[in-house]
Formats: structure tokens, sequence, C-alpha cells
């Protein structure tokens, strides 16, 4: 098994920021605030956000702020709650939530609330329950979570679960990790998870490894590097990661590595991008891989940058806020395993 190229990634993440004018910045333009989520943080899984420049990156993110509160993914783009959630992100990786206006931000993420308590993703109105996951998570991190009904919020998530114990992206949709991860992120963040059939979910999400150790998002379908992290972290929130054979998923990864240039691709001798490099890292991260940072599987924030925001001036719910945290750390950890959802 090869092993993890820290300096080769650095570099490559470092090069695409950089780049302005090829394929993959033209095609993430659109997205290149989550684009910026997605490289900082596996910059700083890896320890190394000191690389960037932080005043020029959070002068830029604000540029993509709009007046109604909400971000587009670049300036000049329209908002939507995706890009609002990896500009708190950004933000919050510098210790910078501060410097947003908080109402103004949660009010407009809260204003995408729907009466059946979904949530658009913007003014056009798709709803999906990765939106849902979205706007809880925002406004836990801003301590605003009682600007929405979240109790409406929780009964659309359970809606959309299955028979299989999986969640879809509305009632009846079929399961898939991807939407799984957001409805389980959703309610370990609300302390809803004791609505999770974690047996018969278990059971879905493990059957996910395939022979070469990696993880697929739905039966007959080929392994890819980021259900390392939807599926994983889905595991590790109901405690049943040990359910899958983690040395082979920590190999797929690594197998999934450009050795020349750095970057992670979504399986072996494919072409690399920043998502899937992310997705590796942080599947890593999970999987306890020496001197990279834990992340937390529910804010998808590494774990130290979620204890900071749990100091927050303006915290409410903290009570709730430190018991995710407690559990998350047990979880990663591997000992003292709660017997129940210890009440969060
Ligand atoms: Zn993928």
């Amino acid at each position: 098994m090869g092993e993890l190229l820290v300096g080769k990634h650095v570099k490559y993440i470092i090069t695409v920021e950089k780049r302005k004018g090829d394929f993959e910045s033209v095609v993430m333009e659109h997205l290149r605030l989550n684009g910026a989520y997605w490289g900082l943080t596996t910059l700083d899984i890896m320890g190394k956000l000191s690389a960037v420049e932080q005043d020029e990156v959070i002068s830029w993110v604000m540029q993509c702020q709009h007046e109604s509160g909400g971000f587009g993914g670049n300036i000049g783009h329209d908002p939507h709650v995706l890009c609002a959630l990896s500009a708190i992100q950004v933000l919050a990786l510098f210790d910078k939530i501060h410097v947003l206006d908080i109402d103004k931000v949660s009010n407009y993420i809260a204003g995408l609330q729907n009466e059946d308590g979904s949530f658009s993703g913007d003014i056009w109105g798709e709803v999906d329950t990765r939106f849902s996951y979205i706007a809880i998570l925002s406004l836990a991190l801003l301590h605003r979570l009682d600007k929405v009904d979240v109790g409406k919020a929780v009964k659309y998530i359970l809606s959309c679960k299955n028979v299989d114990g999986g969640f879809g992206c509305t009632p009846g949709a079929e399961s898939h990790a991807g939407k799984i991860f957001c409805c389980v992120a959703a309610l370990a963040i609300t302390g809803s998870l004791h609505h999770v059939d974690k047996d018969l979910l278990g059971w879905w999400l493990c059957e996910r490894q395939v022979k070469s150790g990696g993880l697929n998002g739905r039966p007959e379908k080929l392994p890819d590097v980021c259900y390392s992290w939807w599926v994983l972290s889905s595991l590790i929130m109901i405690d049943r990661v040990h359910w899958i054979d983690k040395g082979k998923l920590v190999k797929f990864i690594l197998d999934c590595q450009d050795k020349e240039n750095g970057g992670i691709s979504d399986r072996p001798d494919d072409a690399v991008d920043v998502f899937h490099t992310y997705f590796g890292l942080a599947g890593l991260s999970l999987l306890e891989y020496p001197g990279i940072k834990p992340i937390d599987p529910a804010y998808a924030l590494p774990v130290d940058v979620v204890n900071r925001q749990k100091q927050f001036p303006l915290m409410k719910g903290g009570l709730r806020y430190q018991c995710c945290n407690i559990f998350i750390i047990m979880a990663l950890s591997g000992r003292n395993k709660p017997k129940a959802d210890p009440g969060f």
C-alpha cells in the first residue's frame, strides 16, 4: 500500500486555486465558493491552511454576498443556499464568522423554508433534502436554528425515509448515499438520530463496500472516492463504522492519488480534481489516518474548528452542540461508545 503524499496534495490544491483560465476553472466558475471550501478544508486537515493568503480569501468571499444576505458561487453570480454554507464554512476555517452580518445571512437561509418544513435551494424553489441539511448546518454554525421550524424540518426529512432504512431527495425517491448523509447529519445536528433504524441503515451502507475496498453510492454502481465521505460519515454518526473493512478502504483511497502531481481522483488512474481530493482526505481523516486532523462527520469541518465555533459568543443552544461534539470525539476515538443517543 502506498503512503499519503501530503506535500504533493498541498501543492496541487494551491496550484488549482491559482489557475484561472483552464477547463476545470471554467467549469467551476459558478461553484468557486464550494471549490474554495473543498480546497481550504483539505489544506486545513493537512495542517497547511497558512499556505493561502487569508485576507485575500475573506475579501473575495464577502464580495460574493448579495443584498438579500445570500451568497453566489462567485462575484456576480446568483445566490444559492449551498454558497451561503460554503461562505460560512470558509469563514469558520479562518475563525472569521464575525465579519458576517449574522442576522442578515440567517434570515436569508430561514426564508428558504417551506410550509411543509422542507427547504428550497434558492428563489427558483427546487426542493431537496440536501438543502435541508445545508440550511440546518448553516444555521447551527451561526447559532440561529431558532429562526426556523426545526420540528417541521425533521418531519420533512423523515418523510423521505425509505423501507430499506435509507433516505432520498424527496418523499418516495430512492435511497442514495449522498442524500442519506445529508439526512442523517441533519438529524444528528437537530438531536433527532433516534428516528433512524441504525441496524437497517447500517446494513444498507456497509453493503456499499465493493471488492476493491472502495464504496459506491447505490447498488450495482462503481466505487468512487467521494462515497468514502458520504457513506463513512453516515456510518460513524449511527455508530456502525466497524461494519466495513477500514484497511481496504484506506488502500483504495491511497490508490486514487496522482503520485506525480498530487490530487486524488474518483477511482484509480482517473484524472484528479479538488472535489475528490477533499473527499479522499476527509475519508482518510474519518479513518483516523495518522498525521491528519480529525474531521467532524456531521459538520464537515475539522473538529477543532467546530469546537471553536462552540465557544462563539453569540451562541444559542450550546448544550446540544457540546453533547454532539462529545459524541463525535468518542466515536472517532472508538472508546466508551455510547449505548444510545447521548441526548442531543
Ligand atoms: Zn465522485
